[in-house]
């Protein structure tokens, strides 16, 4: 018995031990991200999840079948540093197909493990002590805290929270000689909105005679409606020249989970990517690479990704057409934004946690994707979802 206590007690010791040197946090600022926590939520209270995007419903199995079929043709071993040829080829092909660009599949793409890593890897490779970066908020939750993990420093640009769109003069004002890169992302996350063909031709006026970069995040370039046409940043030789664009499979076809992704960027800017690369991950998962090659290869097996969500984002808006939250229909991605602002004057975080806790229903609150403590009594819901669960959210948010 007491030489039990003893154990316990030096194991107490022990472990307290093992905290006792300082430790300085590079991100002590940096919460657990708001889509793990609020999906975390969601599973306790058994909540019908709106929140974080992931559809839930699967992938199209003829997809699964091909994974399947690598893996068992052996496709189980490290895949080459960039990614196999197939896919890159695939991705060039589709590029000169949809935007009439030619990227080199040898030394302008790499598949990433997802677009995190891809915009990960594009700052690793870019951002040193004391760069500025210039972001619009909301913004995606990975961007400041990678730039600042790099001694970046992020300058943001509030957007306008009703129509989001961009002031070109403010970015222009807000250039100085340590700027070193903008990020864009269209169709945007969370807003829905989509950057114009006129957006794009201000930013490459903006750009020329500077060597900023723009990191350009087209996740959603396939989930966009309303017959608009995704304003690519290859498509404009002035961004093109100076940008990488990242993607994303886990959006196109349904199948988040398997963090795959990738980036194009020309080719002197995909050496500097492939440095960091190599000893960020290496290389991706290879039987999944080998079937996104064959399945790509089928335009049909992304061409009809914007009406499939167009379609979902309709039948939720005419779901919630009796609710008191109010919304302007999603132009792009899978997100659709609600104001409360008839309903509750609580905080966007805590109508979100009392939604799920409460009624079931979980949603992202997007002041957390704001400048701090800017809040618009919106929710962000995603619609990424079967039929029957977009039908049973919007009767309960109806009936709040
Ligand atoms: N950028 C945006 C705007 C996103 O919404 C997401 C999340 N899907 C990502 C990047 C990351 O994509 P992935 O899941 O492929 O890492
Ligand atoms: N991109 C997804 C969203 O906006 C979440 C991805 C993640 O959880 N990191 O909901």
């Amino acid at each position: 018995m007491y030489f039990i206590f003893v154990i316990l007690i030096f194991k107490k010791q022990f472990n307290m031990q093992r905290f006792k040197y300082p430790f300085h946090s590079k991100l002590h600022e940096v919460p657990t991200s708001i889509f793990a926590v609020m999906s975390a939520v969601a599973n306790e209270y058994k909540a019908i999840n709106l929140s974080q995007g992931f559809p839930n419903f699967n992938s199209d199995p003829k997809l699964i079948a091909l994974v399947n079929k690598a893996m068992l043709n052996g496709h189980n071993q490290y895949a080459p540093m960039p990614g196999i040829f197939s896919l890159r080829d695939a991705i060039a092909k589709k590029m000169d197909n949809l935007y009439n660009v030619s990227y080199n599949p040898e030394t302008e793409i790499t598949i990433t493990a997802g677009a995190t890593q891809a915009i990960f890897t594009a700052l690793a490779a870019t951002i040193k002590k004391d760069d500025e970066v210039i972001i619009f908020k909301p913004a995606y939750d990975c961007y400041e805290p990678t730039i600042e993990l790099f001694g970046g420093k992020t300058i943001a640009v509030q957007l306008d929270p009703e129509v989001f769109t961009v002031n070109w003069e403010e970015v222009k004002a807000l250039i100085t000689d340590k700027t070193k890169m903008i990020i864009i992302n269209t169709p945007h996350n969370p807003s829905g909105n989509v950057l114009s063909r006129e957006d794009m031709l201000q930013l490459e006026a903006l750009l020329q005679d500077t060597n900023i970069l723009l990191l350009s995040d087209e996740v959603y370039e396939h989930i966009i409606f309303d017959g608009i046409q995704h304003q690519t940043a290859a498509l404009f030789p002035g961004l093109a020249e100076r940008a990488f664009i990242t993607a994303s499979f886990g959006k196109i076809f349904h199948n988040t989970g398997w963090k795959t992704g990738y980036c194009i960027a020309p080719a002197e800017m995909m050496k500097e990517f492939r440095k960091v690369h190599q000893f960020n991950v290496f290389s991706v998962n290879h039987p999944i690479q080998v079937a996104l090659a064959e399945y790509i290869k089928t335009p049909e097996n992304y061409l009809g990704l914007s009406l499939f969500y167009q379609r979902k984002r309709d039948l939720f808006l005419s779901y919630m057409k009796t609710s008191r939250f109010e919304f302007e229909p999603s132009k792009g991605t899978y997100f659709q934004l609600m104001s409360f602002k008839n309903i509750t004057d609580e905080s966007d975080y805590n109508f979100a946690v009392r939604l799920i806790k409460e009624k079931k229903v979980a949603s992202i609150p997007i002041s957390v994707f704001n400048e701090p403590n800017y809040d618009t009594k919106v929710l962000r819901f995603c619609f990424a979802k079967t039929d029957e669960s977009l039908k049973k959210a919007a009767e309960i948010l109806c009936a709040i």
